[in-house]
C-alpha cells in the first residue's frame, strides 16, 4: 500500500518513459552528497551501502539511519543540493523533445520530493521543475514550527524492504487496455525491482564504465542499452516513436 499519492496515469500515451533522478538523470547521488557532507561521512555511508548489498539490512533502514545523521534544517540539505548537483548534459533536450512529442516523463525516486524539484528549479525553468512528475518519497517536519528544523522521509512504501518499490510506478502501465511502450532509466540497486517490467530498459554508466543495475541485468539476462549521456537515450527513444521497433534497438545494443 502507497502511503503518497500517485499521479494520474497517462491512458492514452504510446510511449512512456519512467526515469530514475539519482544518478540518473544527475550527475551524482543527491542523497550520498548530503550524507557524506552534513551527517555521518562518505565511510560509515560506503560501509552501510556494503552491508545492503550483503542484505544485512534493508535499503529503507539503513537510508533512514544516514538521513538521521544530518542534523541541519531541511532547507540547508536543499541549498546544498541546488549549489552542488548538476544534470546529465543531453536530460534537458531529451525532457524537451519528449514534451514536444506527447511522451510523458516521469521521475521515479527513492531521494525525497521537495528536494528533486529544488534541484531541477535551478536547472529547467521554474513552472517546469514544478510540473514535472514525480514518484518518490516525502518528508516530513518534526520540529513544533514545522519549519523543517528537524525533519524525517516518508516512505511511500513503509512495508517495503525498498521504502519506495519502483514496480509499483510502471506496473499499472502494462495493464492499461492500450499499452504504451515502457522505456525505464536507471543505475542503481533501487531501480530493479523496476527494470525487468520496461519494454526498453536504459543503463547509465558511471564515469568509470561501471553500473550497478547493468551488471545486475548482465546476471538476470535482463536486456539492457547502456548509456553515458540522456543524448544517447533520446536517439533511440525518436527511433522507436518512428517506427522502429524496440527489439531491434535492443539487438543494436548487443543483447
Ligand atoms: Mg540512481
Amino acid at each position: 500500500m502507497s502511503v503518497l499519492p500517485y499521479p494520474p496515469l497517462h491512458t492514452e500515451a504510446k510511449f512512456v518513459v519512467l526515469s530514475d533522478w539519482d544518478g540518473t538523470i544527475t550527475d551524482r547521488d543527491s542523497n550520498d552528497f548530503v550524507v557524506d557532507n552534513l551527517g555521518f561521512g562518505y565511510e560509515k555511508r560506503r560501509a552501510m551501502n556494503l552491508e545492503v548489498l550483503q542484505e544485512k539490512i534493508t535499503f529503507r533502514d539503513s537510508f533512514r539511519e544516514m538521513l538521521q545523521s544530518v542534523h541541519h534544517p531541511f532547507e540547508d540539505c536543499k541549498k546544498l543540493l541546488q549549489q552542488n548537483i548538476k544534470l546529465d548534459p543531453g536530460f534537458k533536450e531529451f525532457y524537451e523533445w519528449c514534451k514536444a512529442n506527447n511522451v510523458p516523463v516521469i521521475i521515479v525516486s527513492s531521494g525525497m520530493e521537495p528536494n528533486i524539484r529544488a534541484v531541477l528549479s535551478t536547472l529547467l525553468s521554474p513552472e517546469e521543475a514544478l510540473k514535472i512528475e514525480i514518484i518518490a518519497n516525502d518528508v516530513k517536519f518534526t520540529d513544533p514550527a514545522h519549519t523543517g528544523e528537524t525533519w524525517e522521509i516518508v516512505y511511500r512504501h513503509p512495508e517495503s524492504g525498498f521504502g519506495h518499490d519502483k514496480s509499483k510506478a510502471i506496473l499499472p502501465y502494462r495493464d492499461l487496455p492500450s499499452k504504451p511502450t515502457l522505456f525505464f532509466c536507471g543505475d542503481g540497486v533501487s531501480d530493479m525491482s523496476a527494470a525487468k517490467h520496461a519494454d526498453c530498459l536504459f543503463t547509465k554508466l558511471m564515469a568509470n564504465g561501471d553500473s550497478d543495475l547493468m551488471a545486475y541485468c548482465k546476471r538476470q539476462g535482463i536486456p539492457h542499452v547502456p548509456f553515458t549521456d540522456f543524448k544517447q537515450v533520446l536517439e533511440r527513444v525518436k527511433q522507436v516513436v518512428e517506427g522502429k521497433p524496440v527489439a531491434e534497438v535492443l539487438k543494436e545494443a548487443g543483447n
